[in-house]
């Protein structure tokens, strides 16, 4: 007969534990230094993280490449535990199909984006559900619950290897999961990852790419008394954005059944020498926001298309582009076990089956997936990501916690039931 008071008591720990431990690391500023000149980085909080990790018996491996940029590696198990698994599954591999490796990878983000115009944005204040302070949405609860659901599964001698990647730069340009994937190298192999992102408890299952073109449209200068001497490639570049524009119209007829359509917009213009002058070059950069299936290339021959018609309809349009930054979309099969194995743990913690949906924000989910790990985003509820009033739900926190040593749990369960 289970002790059932002990385990009351110890979910009532567990929640007071996560409040303190988010509240502990909103107190800590982040902000990513790429973003604005004053970010302090992610060296502080990775410290401290480092620190609590080894007083919950946790094993730390930081990564960092010496610009004041760290990550951390957290596992649940020690080495030489890990190591007797490996000697085992590579016994059993040569007497059949390679099989699962008993690892599940959680992935949450350190750094936040900057203060804002918040009121005391590192101070975190409770008010009944809600804890607010910069970046207890976006997403110090998710890395505090995938925290604490590793220390757990520690604590509960789970025989899967809960691993966390606590990571810098989601905010700017995933400088940290792309170090932790090569810090981990090609040999690391999870049965599943879950990027603990606020999805208000839904299961994320897609998310969008990205791809920035630059795009130089070349003029002729001349003085303004004297336009008929000069091309101006302002001007011509007004064409490039009709162009652009019915662009995202074609988009809009095609869409994915969890994202909507692919989309694209302009991002920034400048041009121009000063109001006398005929503007010589002008540069847009746009943002083409990519579905499953969408390649940078398939993006870098529609922006020729683009520049192709502007220079059929105008002898005087000239113009090159470039991509200068892209990020891969995100898909994981609805009907992939994860999928399954997570819902079920909702299920069993919340007595809720959690919805299965895309999400409008790109992640570094998309990093984890492209190494072959099928990959979703489960994370709590709140509000005011990126925003001056930032707030999460604190029993989503704990319920997310919940959910993932349950996961964890049936991902051990599934793994032995796939070797039996
Ligand atoms: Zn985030």
């Amino acid at each position: 007969m289970p002790d059932i008071d002990r385990d009351i008591n110890r979910d009532i720990d567990l929640s007071t534990e996560i409040t303190e431990l988010l509240a502990d690391l909103v107190r800590i500023e982040s902000t990513n230094p790429s973003l604005s000149s004053g970010g302090v980085g992610e060296a502080s909080i990775a410290s401290w993280v480092a620190a609590w990790c080894e007083t919950q018996g946790l094993a730390v491996d930081p990564v960092d490449s010496g610009d004041g940029r760290p990550s951390l590696v957290v596992r649940s198990r020690p080495a030489q535990s890990r190591a007797e698994s490996a000697a085992a599954q590579s016994d059993a591999a040569q007497s059949g199909p390679r099989p699962a490796t008993g690892t599940l990878l959680l992935c949450g983000h350190l750094d936040t984006v900057d203060l804002g115009a918040m009121t005391d944005p590192l101070v975190p204040r409770v008010d009944g559900d809600r804890l607010y302070g910069r970046g207890s949405y976006d997403m110090k609860a998710g890395l505090a619950a995938a925290l604490i659901a590793c220390r757990e599964a520690a604590r509960l001698g789970l025989d899967v290897d809960v691993v966390v990647a606590a990571v810098a730069d989601e905010e700017h340009g995933s400088l940290g999961i792309q170090r932790v994937l090569d810090h981990l190298g090609a040999g690391f192999v999870a049965d599943a990852a879950v990027v603990t992102e606020p999805t208000e408890m839904a299961i994320g299952v897609a998310h969008k790419g990205f791809v920035w073109t630059e795009i130089d449209v070349m003029g002729v200068a001349a003085h303004g008394s004297r336009p008929q001497l000069g091309v101006d490639a302002i001007v011509r570049t007004g064409t490039l954005l009709v162009e652009i524009e019915a662009l995202g119209r074609r988009l809009a007829a095609r869409a994915h059944p969890l994202l909507g359509p692919g989309t694209v917009h302009a991002g920034v213009i400048e041009g121009g020498q000063g109001p006398s002058t005929i503007p010589e070059r002008c540069r847009l950069t746009i943002e083409r926001r990519t579905l499953p299936g969408e390649s940078p290339t398939d993006v870098e021959r529609e922006v020729g298309q683009l520049l192709a018609t502007c220079a059929a309809a105008d002898p005087d349009f000239r113009a090159t582009a470039r991509t200068v930054m892209h990020r891969p979309p995100l898909e994981t099969a609805g009907a992939h076990p994860l999928v399954a194995a997570l819902s079920g743990a909702c299920q069993d913690i919340r007595a809720d089956t959690p919805d299965v949906s895309g999400l409008s924000y790109w992640a570094d989910s998309a990093f984890i997936a492209a190494r072959g790990i099928p990959t979703v985003l489960f994370g709590p509820g709140g509000d005011g990501a990126h925003a001056d009033v930032e707030w999460v739900s604190l029993r989503d926190t704990a319920d997310c916690a919940r959910v993932l040593v349950q996961l964890a749990r049936h991902l051990g369960t599934a793994l032995r039931r796939n070797e039996a």
